[in-house]
């Protein structure tokens, strides 16, 4: 009995002990890496308006997004993700944006992860806004549908734990196609290759330590600087952001069926606050996990 918790004890430690090698010495050279390198900068930011309208001469598939009294979710995502691009080459020199959409129309969630990967996005930020389903009331024995706008104020989403095997796939590949070796020559996207497995769990690790911390920022931001209402930031298999292989948030920016959020959404000085408080939680990571990296 004592024996295997010693036994689990050594191992456990042995690999902490490989885990913080790992984060000291840079063993691999695939570029854009957040893991290991002195020197990183954080240079691209993925910004990713959630949903948009089917293309003209298409029909299903696309995911129009939750709506209003007098507004769409897809109208406002688009909006703040067009200002949060201006206002970042604005205010942080030397950070280039990657639009996920630009335009009405949408693109699929894998479209939108591959375009993440594609750019070697820093960060991934993905722009929502939140509603509540109808309750269900009975009223003189009939069913009827009432709409609940009760939910207020934002909320942040990170990739939970469950879904982080397809992360691990995207990971994989990038391993792959960077040819990503260690010093010995092991290494690369092999996933048989123990080096590979280890490598694999740091990034993850790191990734979601990293997705969870800049989620925090930027909650603070809003409830701190702009006093608004938040749920916090919790964990969730969002599909866009489990395939992207960089620390992803996903912003719930409002209520879009709660009246007072929905005029908060649509207002040039909502928009402009929203935006502002991303910006200066970016400022902040970006000025850390470079500090971090020097
Ligand atoms: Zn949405």
């Amino acid at each position: 009995m004592k024996n295997k918790i010693l036994k689990r004890l050594i191992c456990t430690l042995s690999l902490v002990l490989i885990s913080f090698s790992l984060f000291s010495f840079p063993l691999y050279n695939f570029k854009n890496d957040t893991l290991s390198s002195s020197g990183y900068k954080l240079r691209t930011v993925i910004i990713d308006a959630g949903h948009g309208q089917n293309p003209p001469g298409t029909g299903g598939h696309f995911s129009l997004g939750a709506s209003g009294s007098c507004s769409n979710e897809r109208d406002v995502t688009l909006a703040i993700a067009l200002k949060l691009q201006t206002a970042i080459e604005k205010d942080m020199p030397g950070v280039k944006v990657v639009l996920t959409r630009s335009t009405p129309e949408d693109v699929s969630w894998e479209r939108r992860s591959e375009i993440a990967n594609e750019n070697n996005g820093d960060v991934f930020i993905s722009i929502h806004c939140n509603s509540l389903p109808d309750k269900v009331e009975y009223s003189h024995g009939r069913r009827i549908h009432v709409p609940d706008r009760s939910g207020k104020g934002v909320l942040l989403l990170v990739y939970g734990f469950h879904r982080t095997k397809e992360e691990e796939s995207v990971i994989r590949k990038k391993l792959n196609e960077d040819e990503a070796v260690d010093e010995t020559g092991n290494g690369g996207g092999d996933p048989n290759d123990p080096t590979t497995v280890i490598l694999m769990n740091a990034i993850k690790t790191k990734y979601r330590k990293q997705s969870i911390h800049l989620a925090d920022l930027i909650n603070t931001e809003f409830v701190d600087h702009d006093g608004r209402h938040s749920d916090g930031v919790i964990e969730q298999g969002v599909l866009v952001l489990c395939h992207s292989a960089m620390p992803s948030v996903l912003v719930e920016t409002g209520f879009i069926n709660n009246p007072d959020d929905e005029a908060y959404l649509n207002s040039q000085s909502g928009q402009d606050e929203i935006v502002a408080s991303l910006v200066r939680a970016l400022t902040n990571y970006k000025k850390e996990v470079e500090d971090a990296a020097e």
